[in-house]
């Protein structure tokens, strides 16, 4: 990594290089393509199950819900998720201020309105002003994000949601495989939504999951998805009666996955549990290296969760924007790729809540505040330990310097 030992450490490799697709997985893929049928319902008898319909058995199964349905992508499933849960146009739709922006976006195509929660300094949704707007707005509905993989107190939004006939909606795009107080994350509510996009834990360059345990739910889910009059060949579905009761009443808005994602999925579903393990192994890897750097603070965990931490966060209190934008640029050119929340303008993927025009959103003082100084690294899992030691040394030293 270091051409030699009296120049400074540089980082070299990219950010954005995930690890090759698994040569099962590529072997499955190639076999859909030898067949030519790509899409989920071509089977030529009523019996064959499909990649598709497997697929969601087994995450079903994974995720320990009743109910899954595969879609076109992650935002998709949120869309599809509220309108199950009867999301209607106007509605008021609480969700996290800090998050990324597919989330704002689907309450949006629904005809909901956001309504924006703040964030703590643990990056979680703040869960005293989220009672508060609910109690101002008589709000239905939260779409509970999970940003970058950090859960809130899930019992106490569970339990919360009840009490106040709340439909808690989750998005874990970004905890497939964590979980809190020894529950899968995703449920904790009525519905969860994951994404299968290349940058989460499982990579078909686009694609959703949607679970649930509730049987209506589940048909709506189905029947909106675009199942024609298919949907007996779903297995990870409610009884074909709760199906026929609907299928008059639900819209197509055509949005499933298609064979060759789900071939290639499959064999990553089984992998997840150790690839969540070697995430939490670069992730302590930079923590351990980080945490008593003067000026740094670390984003610790809630005692009750376990997470899957494939990206780093950590703050830095104090420093002003100009300090900001001049350590992420020292870094950058170090070959180190500090994302930067509190930036004035939307870069790449990051984005903030200010940047978001159509939620029509009023400031929200505390999250400002969090995002202003927060920093935040991929750590994608063609990375090594010895790769976080070398971006922990840098991010030290360019720290210490300003
Ligand atoms: C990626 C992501 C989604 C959904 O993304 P798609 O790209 O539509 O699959 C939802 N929420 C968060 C927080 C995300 O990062």
């Amino acid at each position: 990594m270091n051409a030699r030992p009296d120049q400074p450490l540089r980082f070299d490799k990219p950010f954005t290089q995930q690890e090759p697709i698994p040569e099962d997985a590529i072997e499955a893929a190639v076999s859909v393509m030898r067949s030519g049928r790509l899409h989920r319902y071509n089977t030529l008898s009523p019996d064959d199950v499909s990649q598709t319909a497997a697929l969601e058995s087994e995450y079903a199964a994974y995720q320990g819900a009743t109910h899954c349905l595969a879609c076109a992508s992650g935002g998709y499933a949120m869309q599809l998720a509220m309108r199950a849960a009867g999301v209607m146009r106007g509605d008021v739709v609480l969700t996290n201020a800090f998050t990324l922006s597919p989330v704002p976006g689907a309450i949006v195509a629904v005809g909901g309105e956001p309504l924006l929660v703040e964030t703590t300094e643990q990056l979680v949704i703040d869960i005293d002003d989220l009672q508060r707007r609910q109690a101002n707005s008589g709000a239905r509905f939260l779409l509970l994000s999970h940003m970058r993989g950090h859960l809130a107190d899930m019992q106490r939004i569970a339990r919360w949601c009840n009490d106040t006939g709340v439909t808690l909606i989750e998005d874990c795009a970004h905890t497939m495989g964590a979980t809190f107080g020894g529950t899968m994350s995703g449920n904790h509510g009525a519905l969860a939504c994951f994404s299968t996009q290349t940058y989460k834990h499982v990579n078909s360059g686009e694609g959703g999951l949607v679970t649930t345990d509730d049987d209506t739910l589940a048909a709506r889910l189905i029947l909106m998805s675009g199942s024609y009059m298919l949907y007996e060949r779903h297995r990870a579905r409610p009884s074909i009666e709760s199906l026929e009761a609907l299928r008059y009443d639900m819209p197509n808005l055509s949005g499933r996955m298609d064979e060759l994602r789900a071939a290639i999925l499959r064999p990553q579903i089984a992998r997840l549990a150790s690839n969540a393990a070697r995430w939490n192994a670069l992730h302590d890897a930079m923590s351990d290296a980080l945490r008593d750097v003067p000026g740094i603070e670390l984003i610790e965990p809630h005692p009750q969760a376990s997470e899957v931490r494939s990206s780093f966060q950590f703050r830095l209190p104090g420093r002003d924007a100009a300090g900001m934008a001049d350590l992420v640029a020292r870094c950058a050119a170090r070959g180190v790729e500090c994302k930067w929340f509190g930036d004035a303008t939307p870069k790449g993927y990051t984005s903030r809540y200010s940047h978001w025009r159509y939620t029509a959103s009023d400031s929200r003082p505390g999250t400002d505040a969090v995002l202003a100084t927060l920093l935040d690294l991929r750590l994608p899992l063609s990375f090594d330990v010895a790769d976080c030691d070398v971006m922990a040394a840098i991010l030290r030293e360019e720290t210490a310097r300003a």
